[in-house]
């Protein structure tokens, strides 16, 4: 019968020898696996005299212990020349991601929230922010709607059970109530070019609501201000966004808090303007509400409505999102499918 000094012996010989990974994985489980050479060793113990056994085991664990560490010496030492190999061979793209580390992205809506921002800010207009929580008098009372309007229903508006400096609290319908802050705050240092981006909220769900979505309202107010400036901040506005010439058209229209009011359409981007189903075959597609502020908004904020006139807009920032993208359900932008949303992975905006 062999040795157990002469086995461990051998066992040492063979892991030097293993030139790679695979071969050492080999040699480990021939001594030390559960059927292995060394481990078979510790049978032997149950037919020696139980004085002798203790001393046997421990040399066993012993001889164990060595040639487990001759492994994991050999396996860094493998491990290591198969790394320099493989650089050597150039089979190593340093410039790939590591594994398992997928980089992070903007969400389509952030990316066209910035590139909003972006355009508005190089024409000197500043970035606002506001409380989504809002009350009564900031969402509604300021902006001209009277208290019976439809968009104060509970049908439209998520209202809160506490008060807010003693008005009555609510989940922001629109980011105007940021534009009241702002004008507010500025009524004594005028002009202002001010736009608000952000989540507003309203009760409504289909394909193209949702009960949390993202506006950029604008307002500029100075003194000579007009309809004609409105007109063309938001065609050249629309040109940068969408990066193609686009014909732009005014309907009128109503809102309480502008007057005259007017919906704007743009060229369809989708078909150039011949007609497809995202147009309903018009050629036109609506992106926005706009006007001239209403003299009570002005008045609601202190300013002079004799002295300054003022313009202001609001559009849907994931709508604008949608068309840029091609994207035709909004509900897609709020799900989070990464499948989805790797798409839009790289660069800003
Ligand atoms: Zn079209």
């Amino acid at each position: 019968m062999v040795s157990l000094t002469e086995l461990t012996g051998r066992a040492l010989a063979d892991i030097s020898a293993s030139a790679d990974i695979a071969r050492l994985e080999e040699a480990r489980v021939h001594w030390l696996g559960k059927k292995g050479l060394i481990t078979e060793q510790l049978k032997s113990l149950g037919a020696m005299p139980a004085e002798q056994r203790k001393e046997a085991g421990a040399r066993i664990n012993e001889a164990k212990e060595a040639v487990q560490a001759a492994i994991d010496a050999r396996r860094t030492v493998l491990e290591a020349e198969e790394i320099s190999r493989k650089l050597a061979q150039g089979r190593i793209d340093i410039t790939l991601d590591g594994r398992g580390e997928v980089p992070g992205g903007l969400h389509p809506v952030t990316r066209a929230r910035l590139r909003i921002e972006r355009l508005f800010r190089e024409v000197g207009f500043e970035v606002a922010e506001g409380p989504e929580i809002e009350d009564d008098f900031h969402n509604f009372s300021a902006l001209n709607v009277p208290a019976n309007h439809p968009a104060r229903a509970m049908h439209d508006t998520f209202y809160l059970e506490h008060e807010v400096e003693g008005e009555r609290a609510l989940l922001r319908t629109h980011t105007s109530p940021v534009q009241i802050r702002a004008l507010r705050a500025a009524r004594d240092n005028l002009p202002l070019a001010v736009i608000a981006p952000g989540r507003v909220y309203r009760m409504d769900s289909d394909a193209t609501h949702t009960p949390m979505f993202h506006q950029v309202e604008g307002l500029l107010v100075d003194e000579g201000v007009s309809f004609a400036n409105l007109k063309a901040i938001l065609h050249g506005f629309m040109e940068a966004f969408f990066e193609r010439d686009l014909s732009m058209r005014l309907r009128p229209s109503y809102f309480p808090f502008t007057e005259p009011s007017a919906e704007v359409d743009i060229t369809c981007v989708a078909c150039g303007g011949s007609g497809c189903r995202l147009c309903k075959h018009t050629g036109w597609i609506e992106v926005l509400g706009c006007g001239m502020v209403h003299p009570n908004v002005l008045t609601a904020c202190e300013v002079d409505s004799e002295r300054y006139t003022a313009y202001a807009f609001g559009m849907g920032i994931d709508r604008l999102a949608m068309l840029r993208y091609g994207v035709t359900d909004l509900r897609l932008f709020f799900e989070n499918d990464l499948r989805f949303l790797r798409q839009f992975r790289g660069g800003w905006s």
